[in-house]
């Protein structure tokens, strides 16, 4: 063991890999770090530490190096068809004494792709990193003797940190202090029980992580209780340090959409050597002769190029990307990619009430004790204002002196942890909100906490969960006559009034009687109905301080002392966002851990539920089967007083119905909803680390409108997806049609060489794709019912509608192909037809990119400022494929040549058909729709 007199060997320079803290007592640890337990660090032992000891970061697990970046690029399975395919021509070209152009080209395009795949990779993992930046924890210390909130990274050896349920510790410590601290440990010791710790313990220096309980590990999260610890190691010197790969960033998992485009890639990659082979062996076995092989090879390699959608797989990732920007922008921050495409598809938003459909601003209203009701005047946090006696069972004298009313004001500072603070003239709270307005209630009668706290000293304590919905202290009280120390309880009215036997009614302890009760439940269901959040208080006078952790055992045979109500007023954006959620045939649905009356009234503001919807407490949800509540959960819209495992049922019972569920937590117990929910949703200001955690997505600002928001990007960008896929693949089977008729029809030779396709395949319809992601929201987006969130990608006539136009397409292009066949056969150039096809083919998208943006809306009557890219992105793709025709060296690279100004009307003439085709279904559709 160290003993502190041998602190002097521990230099600053020595601190941090000094491994050893177990060893010590807190007060030789605080010795040790030069700290305060009360006051923790000055400013300047921070700066000195700060450039000591760097930011408390964990160096970042090295992801994909360049290399396998790049290499991934190049094992992409079309990359790699097209590298035979380049091989095959080269051959080729080799045996005819050729120049092997194509392959040049298609190497050329292939390195092109592999690097706009790799900037687009490591673009997206910087946007993640970035992501994970914003999503990093923050923590209470105290430092120059204020309490503060700030970044983890920020923390040196020496601070005091203070711990709470669902913290997830950002450095290693040792303990001063901890109530019924819980922490699981899990990520460090593999054990998936939570220890509970023992600030006062010293160990031998040999024991093992798992029994250090004295010490508190980073990584590691804070299941229950609370605590305070003085940092001892940040960064890489932590133990989780030495193993940092464990850490969890942004899951960059690819999204079941991408994992659908991959495997379509597979599916036509089979499909298009399936082909290469039919057209070799069915020609050879046709002309008997291996003779034509090379010609058989050239039309069958360019049709495998032909069908395979190469911009694809790149599009769909930076439509991805772009929204989560946009997501971002409306404050909804993605952890998980697949969010991005599933939240469209939500019928159902389970949401907490306090903070997200409320402000969680919370402001006193009155105060009840058995037989006198006072009003609480005075806005905000601010401890200004007054207590005015409004009635009085028994008699009419103002009794602000009221014995009762000052042991609540008393329990309000007493069994509270929030800070009420003022900077610059303004009063704010750090910590529980509810606590806070309790704080400024008392604050308006001079009762402060720091000052109580300092002469009633906290002895125990038993710290709030939503499970147990109440917080109990014990306190020594300096100026109580009798007993050692008071028991204060606070929390849901029901649940303590069940603890209670007797009731305070002015100074006088008087037994409660049944009748009693009902008054009071009266009393807690009247402030309910009016929406307050209502807290009952009861106090007890104890003998004996009970065993340390069976301080639970106390909290019975209470003194009832009365309720205190509080306004959290609706978010006023949130009422909107309901009814664009019911407009969007999304169900909101109340979780709350408040009282069912409150819940009621703030639902039926809100629009969530109507006077007469179905409610369930948590009560009366335990006692269904999980079958009876899927038949209940269809119709309920408010869930009152449930725990959180009540939440997973419900998520659970949603689902069985087939809902896709979007489901908001916050504390430590959520983590299982929100894993279970199809898209779980932390609180970026109110949220623990853990419940962050295991969310698929973080709302920056707390609010129900946030979700709706992100809901609606959800749709946009899936919709956006499904265009460009109609689009790019439409174009693809038309394409390969054209392709293939050409030797049918005896035309001689292919229109198109394998590098004119990838042109076509990246640059002309890969352009216009992407600009066809960055299309703004469609004005009905959330005027129609989620799709199924399971459906096929090719759904609701989507497989159809590339077919269709597919054909249409070929057949367009061939009538114009046989048509220019014969128009230039005898002329001095007799190959121009090829050059008409392969404009025509180009052309015809530009008209098939501009018409696609809807589905139903005419062209003309769409605004064409709404999406510019557009417009940019046809314009450029025009003009780059002018250029291949009228720019000689492109012209001899591509192989392609120069057409007569009558030639090129020709080909945009033919490609006109195609997009007022497209419009033309447009007007039939509404037509249909209209008669029907
Ligand atoms: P929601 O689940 O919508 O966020 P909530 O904030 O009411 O609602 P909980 O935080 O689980 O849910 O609180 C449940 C109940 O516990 C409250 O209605 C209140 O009666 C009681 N309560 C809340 N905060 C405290 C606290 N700090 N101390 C004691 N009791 C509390």
């Amino acid at each position: 063991m160290v003993s502190p007199e041998s602190s002097s060997m521990f230099s600053d320079s020595t601190l941090a890999p000094f491994k050893t803290w177990h060893t010590l007592s807190a007060d030789q640890t605080l010795q040790i770090l030069d700290t305060d337990s009360e006051t923790g660090l000055t400013s300047e032992q921070v700066i000195g530490r700060q450039q000591q000891y760097g930011l408390n970061e964990l160096k970042e697990v090295p992801g994909r190096s360049t290399l396998e970046i790049l290499w991934d690029q190049f094992t992409n399975i079309m990359l790699v068809m097209l590298i035979a395919v380049a091989i095959v021509s080269a051959v080729i070209d080799f045996r005819k004494g050729n120049f092997p152009k194509d392959a040049v080209a298609i190497f050329s395009i292939v390195i092109l792709n592999g690097m706009l795949g790799y900037f687009q990779e490591s673009r997206a993992e910087q946007a993640l990193a970035a992501l994970k930046r914003m999503s990093s924890p923050r923590v209470r210390v105290v430092r120059d003797g204020k309490m503060q909130e700030l970044a983890a990274k920020e923390l040196v050896p020496g601070d005091i940190m203070f711990l709470e349920a669902g913290v997830q510790i950002p450095t290693d410590g040792r303990l001063v202090e901890a109530q019924n601290l819980q922490v699981r440990e899990a990520a460090l010791t593999g054990e998936a029980e939570a220890v509970i710790k023992k600030p006062s313990m010293e160990l031998t220096e040999d024991a093992p992580l798992g029994d250090r309980l004295n010490m508190v590990f980073m990584g590691t999260e804070v299941i229950q209780g609370r605590g305070q610890v003085i940092v001892t190691n940040t960064g890489m010197t932590t133990e989780l340090g030495r193993i940092a790969e464990m850490i969890q960033g942004v899951e960059t998992e690819p999204t079941p959409l991408q994992q659908r485009m991959t495997q379509l890639g597979n599916v036509l990659v089979s499909g298009s050597l399936a082909l290469v082979a039919l057209i070799v062996v069915g020609g050879v076995i046709k002309t008997g002769s291996f003779h034509s092989l090379e010609d058989l090879l050239e039309v069958s390699l360019s049709m495998a190029v032909a069908v395979v959608p190469e911009g694809l797989p790149a599009v769909v990732t930076v439509t991805l990307a772009i929204g989560t920007q946009r997501m971002v922008k409306r404050h909804a921050l993605i952890r998980k990619l697949p969010a991005v495409e599933t939240l469209g598809s939500v019928t159902t938003i389970c949401s907490d009430k306090t903070g997200t459909l409320t402000q969680n601003k919370m402001v006193v209203q009155s105060v009840q004790t058995f037989d006198q009701v006072f009003q609480v005047t005075g806005e905000g946090y601010d401890p200004v204002g007054e207590l005015q006696l409004i009635t009085s069972e028994q008699n009419n004298t103002i009794s602000s002196d009221s014995e009762v009313l000052e042991r609540i004001l008393t329990a309000c500072v007493l069994c509270n942890d929030a800070q009420l603070q003022q900077d610059d003239n303004k009063w704010h709270i750090l910590g529980d909100p509810t606590e806070g307005a309790l704080l400024s209630l008392a604050g308006k009668v001079g009762l402060f906490r720091d000052i109580h706290n300092h002469k009633n000293p906290r002895l125990a304590e038993i710290p709030f969960s939503s499970e147990r919905k109440r917080m109990s202290v014990i306190c020594q009280l300096q100026d109580h006559e009798n007993p050692e120390c008071v028991m204060f309880t606070k929390g849901s009215p029901e649940l303590i009034l069940a603890q209670c036997t007797s009731v305070l009614v002015g100074n006088q302890n008087v037994l409660l009687a049944e009748a009693d009760r009902q008054i009071i439940l009266e009393q807690n269901n009247a402030m309910a109905g009016k929406g307050l959040r209502v807290l009952g208080f009861a106090t007890r006078p104890l003998t004996i301080l009970p065993p340390e952790g069976e301080e639970e055992s106390a909290e019975q045979e209470l003194v009832w002392l009365g309720l205190v109500g509080m306004l959290d007023a609706p978010r006023p954006e949130v009422r909107e966002a309901v009814k664009l959620c019911r407009e969007a045939g999304i169900r909101p649905v109340m979780i709350t851990g408040d009282h069912q009356l409150t819940a009621k009234v703030i639902a039926q503001d809100l629009g969530i539920a109507e006077l007469d919807s179905l409610s369930l407490t948590g009560q009366e949800l335990q006692k269904l089967t999980q079958t009876e509540l899927e038949q209940k959960v269809e119709d309920v819209s408010v869930y009152a007083r449930v725990s959180p495992e009540h939440k997973l049922r419900i998520v659970q019972a949603l689902q069985k119905n087939g809902e896709f569920v979007a489901m908001t937590g916050d504390g430590v117990n959520d983590a299982p909803a929100l894993k279970q929910a199809d898209i779980g949703i932390a609180m970026g200001i109110t949220g623990t680390d853990v419940s962050k955690e295991a969310s698929d997505m973080i709302l920056l600002d707390d609010n129900f409108a946030t979700i709706v928001a992100a809901t609606e990007e959800g749709r946009v960008v899936y919709s956006n997806i499904r265009r460009f896929i109609k689009y790019i693949l439409g174009s693809n089977i038309g394409e390969v049609l054209v392709i293939a008729a050409s030797p049918i029809l005896g035309l001689g030779g292919v229109p198109l060489t394998p590098l004119q396709i990838l042109w076509m395949n990246l640059v002309t319809d890969g352009l216009p794709a992407l600009a066809l992601a960055m299309e703004p929201a469609e004005p009905a987006v959330m005027q129609r019912p989620p799709y199924n969130p399971r459906e096929s990608i090719f759904a609701r006539g989507l497989g159809l509608y590339m077919v269709r136009i597919g054909i249409v397409f070929a057949i367009l292009t061939i009538v114009l192909m046989v048509w220019a066949y014969n128009y230039t056969q005898g002329t001095p150039n007799p190959e121009r037809w090829k050059t008409m096809v392969f404009t025509t083919l180009c052309l015809a998208q530009m008209g098939h990119a501009l018409a696609v943006r809807s589905d139903t809306q005419l062209t003309i009557q769409m605004n064409p400022k709404t999406n510019p890219y557009l417009w940019g992105a046809v314009a450029l793709t025009t003009v780059l494929q002018l250029l291949l025709i009228y720019f000689p060296p492109l012209r001899n690279f591509f192989g392609t040549h120069f057409l007569s100004f009558t030639e090129l009307s020709i080909c945009l003439g033919f490609s006109a058909l195609m997009f007022i085709w497209i419009e033309m279904e447009k007007v039939v559709y509404k037509w249909f729709i209209n008669r029907r």
